[in-house]
């Protein structure tokens, strides 16, 4: 049994049966189906569909935002935003959807020919519980509009989430079957997902979280030779060069961090900042996170609520003690919250380097690393110094000089005086250990399609 907890208050909000086997094997075998029959419905309708779900989601906003600050502490406004984006999401789909999977006619000798994009069947969702309706339905929207059907499995502490997303599609008028969620709980999680992997009625598999369960779900969709997104973990770092505008990169330094309680993939998480300016910008990042309102994220006052479970804030008190120990300095914060739930205070270490835990690991919590760099060829040595490839954001008053920067560091987006963020209108996804494949605009739409030719003599 699969017992969610809020982790504001430490109490235990509900309960769910996890499906035996008889009842995946019938979830899989309808979710098939309906995939199957989706797949010929003509794209008009797909899309159609799609402005109904984004009326849906406005409608259900209130109590979908109220469930998800429940089972993951994110800040209501913040799971408002959640709601919101997905519906923007959905909208963008269906007003461009028809473009991105028209056919392509392509010039050859002797014969008409052109590219479609045509549909692949059931694909298998991983997700995880940072944004627990964003994350699916950043997905979920462009592969049901490229003519596919949805098997989700979702963390076991949104549960909750994730049945109400499978009643939200099916309010707004998807057949009933399309968009289905397992119920599946640990220790039969990754044989599951294994076996679902290697099933013929399953298409392809796409998974965000952690690089152990990508690295598991990567290999599973190899050995079953099947299509694979990885949407991974990220260590961004955000550069200040000594010619920004200190005041407003610390600003946005902030918002970077701690968005999401510090838990999402694209939060930076290291800054890095020329010695010229690194005094001025510590001092206003610091005095930026000693503003932010810690506690209940019901409140709609509260910038940072809970981390999402116990056991992630006992990894990242071992992150931030850890880098203590070899040598960063404690600006503010750097620990937990005493009393009900699970609390971590906003935190800024400085005098971070490679070799630190809060520099090499991603930290998934809000715990900030500072490092300062000896000019711009160093700062992008130190940005590039990770394992991971998500984003990078950089701050100058030359913007050239940022893009100049940006090329240096492998990531798979580059932001100039902007925080690094997901946007429908735009290709997202990692490099290097952050994953790979594209989610979101074209790209995401065409990736869980079957690119064909046609060629007529
Ligand atoms: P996680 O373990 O990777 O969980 C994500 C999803 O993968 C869950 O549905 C999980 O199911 C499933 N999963 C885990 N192991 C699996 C396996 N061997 N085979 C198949 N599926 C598997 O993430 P987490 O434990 O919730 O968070 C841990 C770390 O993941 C974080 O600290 C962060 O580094 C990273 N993370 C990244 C993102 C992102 O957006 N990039 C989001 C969340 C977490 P079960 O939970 O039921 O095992």
């Amino acid at each position: 049994m699969i017992t969610t907890v809020n982790p504001t208050d430490g109490t235990t909000p509900a309960t769910y049966d996890a499906m035996t086997l008889q009842q995946l094997e019938q979830v899989v075998a309808q979710a098939a189906q309906a995939a199957a029959e989706w797949g010929s419905v003509p794209v008009g309708e797909r899309l159609e569909a799609l402005t109904r779900l984004a009326s849906e989601l406005r409608a259900s906003a209130d109590g979908l935002a109220a469930l998800i600050t429940a089972e993951m502490g994110k800040p209501i406004r913040e799971a408002e935003g959640e709601i919101e984006k997905s519906a923007v999401t959905a909208e963008y789909y269906a007003a461009n959807g028809a473009a991105i999977l028209a056919d392509e006619q392509v010039m050859v000798d002797g014969a008409k020919a052109w590219v479609s994009y045509e549909p692949i069947g059931l694909v298998l969702a991983v997700m995880p519980w940072n944004f627990p309706v964003w994350q699916v339905l950043r997905f979920a929207v462009p592969t049901l509009a490229a003519g596919n059907g949805v098997l989700l499995k979702h963390s076991p502490n949104v549960t909750g989430s994730a049945l109400a997303i499978e009643q939200l599609f099916r309010r707004a008028g998807f057949p009933e079957h399309l968009v289905r969620t397992v119920v599946v709980e640990e220790p039969d999680v990754p044989a599951t997902i294994e076996r679902l992997i290697a099933d013929d009625r399953i298409a392809a598999v796409t998974l965000t979280g952690s690089n152990r369960a990508g690295a598991a779900v990567g290999a599973a969709a190899g050995r079953a030779s099947k299509k694979s997104v990885l949407e991974l973990g990220g260590s961004d770092a955000f550069v200040v060069l000594a010619d920004a505008d200190v005041e407003a990169a610390a600003a946005a330094a902030v918002r970077a961090r701690f968005t999401n309680s510090g838990q999402s993939c694209v939060c930076a998480k290291r800054f890095i900042v020329e010695a010229e300016v690194a005094d001025e910008f510590i001092d206003r990042f610091v005095t930026g996170v000693k503003g932010l309102v810690v506690g209940d994220p019901t409140d709609r006052a509260v910038a940072v609520g809970p981390l999402a479970r116990d056991d992630l804030r006992v990894a990242l008190q071992r992150q931030v003690d850890s880098s203590l120990a070899a040598g960063a300095v404690l600006a503010i914060g750097g620990g937990s919250i005493a009393g009900p739930g699970y609390f971590f205070e906003p935190t800024v270490l400085t005098g971070t380097a490679p070799g630190m835990p809060v520099f090499d690991e991603e930290t998934f919590g809000p715990v900030a690393a500072v490092a300062v760099a000896n000019g711009p060829a160093h700062a992008a040595e130190l940005a590039g110094a990770t394992p991971y490839g998500l984003g990078v954001s950089v701050w100058t008053r030359d913007a050239s000089r940022g893009v100049e920067l940006a090329r240096r560091v492998t990531s798979g987006a580059a932001f100039i005086n902007a925080v690094v963020a997901s946007d429908p209108r735009l290709p997202f996804g990692g490099t290097k250990r952050s994953g790979y494949g594209r989610e979101l605009a074209a790209a995401g739409l065409r990736e869980f399609t079957n690119t064909r030719t046609y060629w007529v003599a």
